[in-house]
């Protein structure tokens, strides 16, 4: 991906269904879901840096974006990490405490893969991965420091996911030892994100500028006017009128420049743009600033954005209360910098949409479909 003629252009990510066996680690994907196609084979992040900040359990893996820095040596692999938290209750607006994100990279000569990428027209074998050096847990796949009593082969990070492969059939399983595979037979279905391959492509930014900024404010009063005419009663569409007014009056100039920066390519569900500016799905609530890398003291600068698009094929964009954001903007060190950990967290920011966006989103006749 990213070249160095990139300054002008944004990657966008797009879903794309690849067999499984092409999203392991010796094809360096970019993905969605499953277990993470983790790249340094050793030294994976810890479970205490895979726990959610707000209520402690392990985090579940995201997405996964190869970014090689083309001018440096070090970064002749490059990955960047995402992982958020499943329960619904960890998700607080504009705050990204149940979301980490962690940084790892590769020179072309290293001690696990060959110096040539592997072919991925034949299934081969899964070597190398990770699961080579470490043991993994079944059901997220990270490190797996526990071992089920009972038939000793079964490995967990937690004792969260130990009872939950217990529950899902590994009760059963338990007693055949010799027939237990590294993967659960079906807690990791329940626990992971469907598994997709991130495609990116660059923005075609031609087609986006022919939209007058008159037909941008013309679909936003739509919308508007949308969100107005169907409230239940007095109570509620006072509330609002409230926060329409209040949304359409400051607003969120910032929204309709969202709404039309995406409105070509509506499916992408990442936004690559390294060193530039996000695309901010509201004018309120930007990170003032952003802390320094914590290894090098270097400034940490934007590298991409997930998009709300994401949650549609996460399956848990439900009505109520659910995993969800505006958008989740990962920052990261400038220079990269090589540490002597294979993984180095940086920083995720999450902003959420400004009022008028959540009464559309919360809107009772939306729900209700
Ligand atoms: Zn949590
Ligand atoms: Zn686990
Ligand atoms: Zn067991
Ligand atoms: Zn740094």
């Amino acid at each position: 991906m990213a070249e160095e003629g990139r300054d002008v252009v944004v990657e966008l990510g797009f879903i794309q269904n690849t067999p499984a066996w092409k999203l392991r680690s010796k094809f360096f994907p970019s993905k969605v879901g499953g277990y993470p196609a983790w790249l340094a084979l050793k030294n994976l992040p810890t479970n205490e840096e895979l726990s959610c900040h707000i209520c402690s359990k392990p985090l579940v893996f995201l997405c996964q974006i190869y970014a090689p820095f083309h001018d440096r040596d070090y970064c002749f692999h490059r990955m960047v990490f995402v992982f958020v938290c499943r329960d619904p209750d960890c998700y607080r607006e504009n705050d990204a405490s149940n979301i980490r994100v962690f940084r790892c990279q590769l020179a072309r000569e290293n001690e696990f893969y060959p110096n040539e990428p592997a072919k991925d027209t034949d299934l081969g074998s899964e070597s190398p991965g990770a699961g080579d050096f470490n043991n993994l847990c079944r059901i997220c796949g990270a490190l797996g420091p526990k071992t089920c009593g009972g038939c000793k082969v079964a490995r967990y990070c937690s004792k969260d996911h130990q009872a939950l492969d217990w529950k899902s059939g590994h009760k059963a399983e338990c007693k055949n030892p010799e027939n237990i595979s590294k993967v659960s037979c079906s807690g990791h279905a329940k626990f992971l994100f469907p598994e997709f391959e991130i495609e990116l492509e660059p923005e075609e930014l031609e087609a986006a500028k022919e939209k007058s900024e008159e037909e941008v404010m013309k679909d936003y009063e739509e919308l508007l006017r949308s969100g107005q005419v169907t409230h239940q009663n007095d109570e509620d569409s006072d509330t609002e009128n409230d926060l329409i007014n209040m949304a359409t009056q400051e607003t969120d100039k910032q929204f309709q420049k969202f709404r039309m920066r995406i409105k070509d390519y509506p499916d992408q569900i990442v936004r690559y743009d390294r060193g530039h500016e996000p695309l901010w799905v509201s004018s309120s609530n930007k990170p003032a600033d952003i802390p320094p890398c914590p290894s090098c003291g270097q400034p940490r600068q934007f590298e991409f954005q997930v998009m709300p698009q994401l949650l549609v094929h996460l399956k848990v964009d439900n009505p109520g209360k659910s995993i969800d954001w505006g958008t989740v903007l990962v920052y990261s060190c400038k220079e990269s910098c090589q540490q002597d950990r294979n993984y180095i967290e940086e920083l995720a920011y999450k902003q959420d949409y400004s009022p008028i966006s959540q009464v559309m989103k919360n809107h009772p006749c939306a729900a209700a479909s």
